[in-house]
Parts: C-alpha cells; sequence; structure tokens
C-alpha cells in the first residue's frame, strides 16, 4: 500500500494553497448551489465577519472561557440570551457546543440523569421519537444507555400524536419532537407532544437544529409556523444549530433548557485526579474560541432586521421551489414545508427510479440529498440556490424524464450520491 509520508522539509504557503486548491476540483460546487446541504451560505459579506471574527479568536479555548478567557465567556452568555430570547424561554439557559450532535447528546445526557431522579426505578430507560428524527438520537441512545424507539409519522409527514403515545412504555423518560425535521421540512405538532409530555409527566426534547434560528423570523414574516418553542408547556430542551441557518461558523449549535434547574443535569463533575475539580457541560474540553466568536459577530452583524432580510428572501426561494417542483410531472413535494428544507417523491416509484434521478442529476454536478423512504430527494435551500434555481430545475425535469425513459446514470454518478 503506498502512504503518505511527511515531508522532510517544509513547503512554502503558495505551494500549499495551490494544491489545496486542486484538490478541491471534485468537491461539490456549493458556491454555485450544486449542494443540497452541508454548506448553508449566507452571502460574501456574512462569510467575511465569519472569517474575521474567527480568525480573531482561533487560538483561545472555550474550555477556559469563565477563567482565562472572560472574552469567550461575555460572547457565549450573550450568544445564548439572544437564543432563549428568539426561542421564547424567560428563563431558559444553556450553552454553545460543537454542533447539533453534541446539542442532542448533551440534551439527552440531561433526560436521563433527569428521569434517574425524578422517574425512580427505570432500569432501561426509553425514548419515543419520530420516525424522521435525527438518528443522532439512535447514536446518543446507544451511548448513553437509552433506548430509542422510533415510531412512523402520519399522512402529512409529521409525527403521530396518538401512536407516540401508544408507544410510551412504563420504561419511557421522555418524548422528543423536531422542529424542522431533517428529511421532510416539517414542524412535528410539538403543542400537543408538550400537552402528553405534561400529562405523562416526561422530558420533551425539540430538535430545532436545523430550523431554530430561521423559523422564529419566520413566523414573524407571517409564513405558517407551527409553535414548537418554549412558550409550549412541556418543552423542556431545545437543540438549535448556529451553523446551519444561524448563519455562523462551522461548529456552532446551541442547547437550551426551559429552566436553571433542568440545565443542571447536563454538566460533568469529577475531582479524583492531580489538578482537582474537573467542570465541564461540553463533551469536548477544548473548545475552538474562534466559534464562539463567530457567532457572536454574526448575530451583531444581522441583528434581527438582517436575519428577517435573508427569510424573507429564503423563504421566496421555497415558495418558488415548490411549485416549480410539483410542476414537473412524476416529482410531488412532501408535506408542506415549514422552513427552508424541501423534499420531494417520486409519485409512480414503480415506473420512475428515484436513484436514477439522483444519480443524472450527480452527472450533472449537482448532489441532491437522497432520500429512500419515500423515494426521492431533497434540498436544504441558501442563497446560492437563488442563482441556481432556473439550471437546476431544467436538470431536474430533463433527469426525471431520462429515470422514466428507464435510462441508467453512469456508476460512478450513483456511488458518488448514495
Ligand atoms: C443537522 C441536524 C442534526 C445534527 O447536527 P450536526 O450539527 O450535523 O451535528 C440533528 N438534527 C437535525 C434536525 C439536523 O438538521
Amino acid at each position: 500500500m503506498k502512504r503518505e509520508r511527511l515531508p522532510q522539509t517544509g513547503c512554502a504557503w503558495e505551494e500549499l494553497e495551490s494544491r489545496m486548491h486542486a484538490f478541491a476540483r471534485n468537491d461539490v460546487d456549493w458556491r454555485h448551489g450544486r449542494n443540497a446541504f452541508h454548506v448553508w451560505y449566507g452571502g460574501d459579506d456574512l462569510f467575511d465577519v465569519q472569517r474575521r471574527a474567527y480568525t480573531m479568536f482561533m487560538q483561545e479555548n472555550g474550555g477556559g472561557a469563565g477563567k482565562t478567557f472572560p472574552s469567550l465567556k461575555i460572547m457565549e452568555d450573550a450568544v445564548i440570551d439572544y437564543g432563549a430570547e428568539l426561542l421564547r424561554g424567560d428563563d431558559a439557559t444553556g450553552h454553545i457546543t460543537s454542533g447539533g450532535s453534541e446539542s442532542i447528546f448533551v440534551a439527552l445526557k440531561a433526560a436521563r440523569d433527569w428521569a434517574r431522579k425524578h422517574l425512580r426505578g427505570i432500569r432501561e430507560p426509553e425514548l419515543v421519537v419520530p420516525y424522521s428524527a435525527h438518528p443522532t438520537f439512535n447514536r446518543a441512545g446507544q451511548y448513553l444507555g437509552i433506548r430509542i424507539v422510533r415510531v412512523p409519522v402520519g399522512e402529512d409527514f409529521r409525527a403521530d400524536v396518538d401512536a407516540m403515545e401508544r408507544a410510551i412504555s412504563p420504561a419511557t423518560i421522555g418524548l422528543v419532537g423536531s422542529a424542522v425535521c431533517f428529511p421532510y421540512g416539517v414542524i412535528d405538532p410539538i403543542a400537543e407532544l408538550g400537552a402528553l409530555a405534561q400529562a405523562r409527566g416526561l422530558w420533551l426534547h425539540v430538535d430545532a437544529c436545523v430550523s431554530g434560528y430561521s423559523a422564529p423570523f419566520g413566523r414573524a414574516l407571517g409564513y405558517d409556523t407551527p409553535e414548537f418553542d418554549f412558550s409550549v408547556p412541556g418543552v423542556a430542551s431545545i437543540s438549535a444549530d448556529l451553523h446551519k441557518y444561524g448563519f455562523c461558523a462551522k461548529g456552532t449549535s446551541t442547547i437550551l433548557y426551559r429552566n436553571f434547574s433542568l440545565a443542571a443535569y447536563q454538566p460533568f463533575s469529577f475531582a479524583d485526579w492531580p489538578l482537582g475539580r474537573f467542570e465541564n457541560p461540553n463533551v469536548a474540553s477544548t473548545r475552538p474560541g474562534g466559534s464562539i466568536a463567530a457567532a457572536w459577530a454574526v448575530m451583531n452583524y444581522l441583528g434581527r432586521a438582517g436575519y428577517l432580510r435573508l427569510n424573507e428572501r429564503l423563504l421566496r426561494l421555497r415558495d418558488r421551489y415548490i411549485e416549480d417542483i410539483g410542476a414537473i410531472d412524476g416529482l410531488a413535494v412532501n408535506g408542506r414545508p415549514h422552513s427552508l428544507i424541501v423534499s420531494w417523491r417520486v409519485t409512480e416509484p414503480e415506473r420512475i427510479d428515484a436513484e436514477a434521478i439522483v444519480g443524472f442529476m450527480r452527472q450533472k454536478g449537482w448532489f441532491l440529498g437522497p432520500m429512500v423512504d419515500p423515494p426521492g430527494m431533497l434540498i436544504g435551500l441558501s442563497v446560492p440556490h437563488e442563482a441556481a434555481r432556473e439550471d437546476l430545475l431544467a436538470d431536474l425535469a430533463w433527469a426525471t424524464d431520462e429515470a422514466r425513459q428507464g435510462r441508467r446514470p453512469s456508476a460512478d454518478a450513483l456511488q458518488s450520491a448514495y
């Protein structure tokens, strides 16, 4: 096997830079909206604010936020306050984490430890989640010893609250709803889930990773946005990513709890080692100061007005995508998207192979998120998808037609899509 060797001598930056540009040659062209997700781009000015703030605090360590770097604590506290305000939690408190997955991990850890205290006698705790919830619930469940019970969603692609109620067992410690769920882009009936959680004395976690920093602005703009935040009684915790529709740098999410007494179940504390007491709410010890600084800078750069402007622009774009995709013979949008994720299915899966459509799109340079249930694909819209719209839809209509005629994309294209 040929392996890379660490060079004996160093290399000048200019040479490295050009080699790195060469590595990126086959990356999906997100700058021109060829991506379905992975990059959530708010525009060049925002990117510049992110980059400057990030590099300004790139050496500082969020692990020392409270003591060595008061700067980071000031900024993290402010960001958490902005999150609590947007998600309408008067007494809400929480932390910046490295991403949605870490936010979900620590929330489940808190729920588990809360249940140990308040729901005594449960040896193998269970969490009831909709089928459409993110896989990280199972990943965290596996790490934390919580069994995840997935329940099919309704015809409208939203959580089926009656079915979730039936799935509650004596070992259930909590429920989950998404706002929005990643596959279908719809907000689950959080108000009903909150009432159920309250009636049964369970923890309700709302996974607002993708839209937690966008849906509040959609609501303010008058778009249909079912209630999902702390204004709903029974919601105990909310995960909301800044590095998606908060338009902040990667490596930034938030976990918020309704109040301090629930948040108190999250931190880890330990003293039996040479440096004495070690306390940390996060999974990581070292945390990039840059991502905290970039979040503070972006949120202050945009302000409420900036977020409203961006969301208005993107929600209008969403409605055009919904209309245009629905007009392609053989495709139908799943449910009624509540935020900026739009997913669609093939209407006759036995005649039109969704995989072939995804493959043909890949051949043309588009990466559309492939979906298997129902067979179709999805896109999380951000600014570059504005300029890409006409090309994307023309190619999608072409690809659907190719698939309908039974043609097959190249094996390479299929392999790089699935
Ligand atoms: C993205 C996402 C996650 C995971 O977040 P990461 O930041 O990728 O770790 C969890 N839930 C939902 C709904 C998401 O969209």
